[in-house]
C-alpha cells in the first residue's frame, strides 16, 4: 500500500485545471488533487450525476470546482466547454486529458464499433480537447498539457489493440504538441498508469488480478492517488523543464 499520509503539495492557487473524465476514477482524484492545491477545476465527463458528486466533494474539502457536461468526441461541444471555462475563471492554465474507455476482444473478434469507440473518446477526445485548449493556454505563462496514457500503449496488451493503438496514439500526439506548444512555454507530457485499482479495472476477475501483481515488481495495482500525484508534479512548477515525457507509473511492469 502506498502512504496516503504522504502527499504532494505545490501551490495552484490563480490556476484553472481542465480535467476530463472526472467524474470517477483517476479523474476524479486528479481533480480533487489539484484543487486540493488551490487551482479553480473545471470537471468535464459525460456522466452528469456522478460529475456532480466530484464537484460537490472539492467544495465540501474547501476547493472550487464546477462541471461540464460534454462529450469528448462532440467537437462543437468541447470548444463551446473551453470557451466558457475561460469566460468563468479568465483563463485557461491545465489540461487534463484522462476520459478513456475500453472495449476489450482479441484482433480476429473485433468489430469496427469497438476499434471507433475506443479510438474516439480516448484519442480523437484528447485532440479535440489540445486543440480547444491550446489558444487559452498560451495566453498562460505556465501552460501545462497532461495527458493519460497507459503503458498499453507502450508495451502492447492482449485483447486491446484498439485501446493499446489509442494510447499509443496518445503518446505520439504527446510528443508532437510538446514540440508545436514549447515556444510558448507550454509543456506537454504524458502519464502512463500500469494498473490502477478503479471501476475500469475492477470488472477483471480476482484471478486475473492476481496474475498481474505477479508481473508488477512492486507487487500490488497502483491507487488513483498515485496517478494523482504524477499529473500534480508534472502540473507543478517543479517540473517546468520537462516536455514531451511520457512517466510511467507502473510498479515497475515496463522496467
Ligand atoms: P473510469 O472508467 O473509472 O473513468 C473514466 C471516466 O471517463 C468516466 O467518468 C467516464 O464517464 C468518462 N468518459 C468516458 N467516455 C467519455 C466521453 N466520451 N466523454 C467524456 N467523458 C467520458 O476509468 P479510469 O480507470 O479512471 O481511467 C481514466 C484514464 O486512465 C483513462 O484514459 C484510462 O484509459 C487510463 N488508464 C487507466 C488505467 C487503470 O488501470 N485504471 C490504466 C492505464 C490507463
Amino acid at each position: 500500500m502506498s502512504d496516503a499520509k504522504i502527499r504532494l503539495t505545490t501551490d495552484l492557487s490563480g490556476q484553472v485545471a481542465l480535467v476530463t473524465g472526472a467524474a470517477r476514477g483517476l479523474g476524479r482524484a486528479i481533480a480533487e488533487n489539484l484543487a486540493r492545491c488551490g487551482a479553480k477545476v473545471a470537471c468535464v465527463d459525460v456522466n452528469a450525476e456522478l460529475l456532480d458528486q466530484t464537484v460537490a466533494a472539492i467544495g465540501a474539502a474547501g476547493g472550487t470546482a464546477m462541471a461540464w457536461t460534454c462529450d469528448v468526441t462532440d467537437s462543437a461541444r468541447v470548444s463551446a466547454v473551453v470557451d466558457e471555462v475561460v469566460k468563468t475563471w479568465g483563463g485557461l492554465d491545465i489540461l487534463v486529458n484522462n476520459a478513456g474507455i475500453t472495449k476489450d476482444t482479441l484482433i480476429l473478434r473485433m468489430k469496427d464499433d469497438q476499434w471507433d469507440a475506443v479510438i474516439n473518446i480516448n484519442l480523437r477526445g484528447t485532440f479535440l480537447f489540445t486543440r480547444a485548449a491550446a489558444r487559452p493556454l498560451m495566453k498562460s505563462s505556465r501552460g501545462r498539457i497532461i495527458n493519460i496514457a497507459s503503458v498499453a500503449g507502450i508495451m502492447g496488451n492482449p485483447g486491446q489493440s484498439n485501446y493499446s493503438a489509442s494510447k499509443a496514439g496518445v503518446i505520439g500526439l504527446t510528443r508532437t504538441v510538446a514540440k508545436e506548444l514549447a515556444g510558448r512555454n507550454i509543456t506537454v507530457n504524458a502519464v502512463a498508469p500500469g494498473f490502477i485499482a478503479t471501476d475500469m479495472t475492477a470488472v477483471l476477475s480476482d484471478e486475473v488480478k492476481e496474475a498481474i501483481k505477479k508481473q508488477v515488481p512492486l507487487g500490488r495495482m497502483g491507487d488513483p492517488q498515485d496517478i494523482a500525484d504524477a499529473v500534480l508534479f508534472l502540473a507543478s512548477p517543479a517540473a517546468g523543464f520537462i516536455t514531451g515525457h511520457v512517466l510511467t507509473v507502473d510498479g515497475g511492469l515496463t522496467a
